[in-house]
């Protein structure tokens, strides 16, 4: 399976992010490598991040002086994306901090509940079921809330981190909130991101099989593809596998954002 040259991994942190330590540098000589005409970074915003323990914000002055001297050495487009951590609580803050600045392309996430962060050890410590229900309806609360964004990433993401392997049937159990979200996501004309890290965790590309199936089903086709890389060598890791995934669904196009404007990729 041959990745194409023009689709690029729409989810990639740099060292502007805290659990990343690749510069942007690496990643455009790693994209320059690759054949790739452009980059995209979407580093983390955060406020009160429950794994950090404190709100986590880019550094854009040193991020857009870092860019500009890239340019010049290397023929690469280097966009500007963000990955949102949303917490209904600090909805106007991020709204606000959104609409201060200029972006290529904006992914909405829910990474913690106002109390644990979900990868935590004692965000699992009830049955799965109900750790399952509880995520999707933070992530069901975001999809809805939020406005502002183009693609909705890593929708399962709950499952990387539970002690007990999730089975199908554990998802299935979640079909009415599943439902609404992927409703809410084709009815806004958002994005819904196959995030390949899944694969190296919990065993799956996220989001699940199944809800990729029920997206479908319910007349979305709408899709990014994103590594979440947080080091350059895990960039387009597991591309030919979520490509091979969406060709079973009967998806040949990617949605890629330049300047937040929607284009198409064949894959
Ligand atoms: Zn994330
Ligand atoms: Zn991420």
């Amino acid at each position: 399976m041959t990745i194409p040259n023009f689709l690029i991994d729409q989810h990639v942190h740099s060292s502007y992010s805290p659990d990343s330590n690749s510069t942007l540098e690496e990643l455009v000589r790693y994209a320059l490598a690759l054949g790739k005409p452009a980059i995209v970074t979407t580093d983390h915003l955060e406020y009160d991040c429950k794994y950090f323990k404190q709100d986590v914000h880019i550094d854009w002055k040193s991020y857009h002086r870092e860019v500009e001297e890239l340019l010049l050495r290397y023929p690469m487009e280097i966009r500007k994306g963000i990955e949102v951590g949303f917490r209904s609580d600090y909805k106007d803050v991020i709204n606000e901090y959104l609409a201060q600045r200029e972006f290529d392309v904006i992914l909405l996430s829910a990474h913690n509940d106002g109390y644990l962060d979900f990868s935590e050890k004692a965000y699992h410590d009830l049955p799965i079921q109900q750790r399952l229900k509880h995520y999707f309806m933070q992530v069901r609360e975001a999809v809805d809330q939020m406005d502002n964004y183009d693609i909705v990433a890593h929708l399962d993401y709950v499952t990387r981190y539970t002690t007990y392997p999730v089975d199908e049937e554990d998802i299935v159990a979640c079909k009415p909130v599943l439902y609404d979200i992927l409703k809410l996501i084709i009815e806004k004309e958002k994005v819904l991101e196959l995030n390949t890290t899944g694969l190296y965790r919990q065993g799956w590309i996220h989001p699940h099989p199944y809800i990729l199936d029920m997206y479908v089903n319910l007349g979305g086709r709408a899709v990014s593809i994103g590594s979440d890389a947080h080091q350059v060598g895990d960039v387009e890791q597991g591309f030919a596998e979520a490509i091979e995934m969406l060709h079973s669904v009967g998806i040949r196009e990617v949605v890629q954002f330049k300047g937040r404007a929607p284009y198409l990729v064949s894959i």
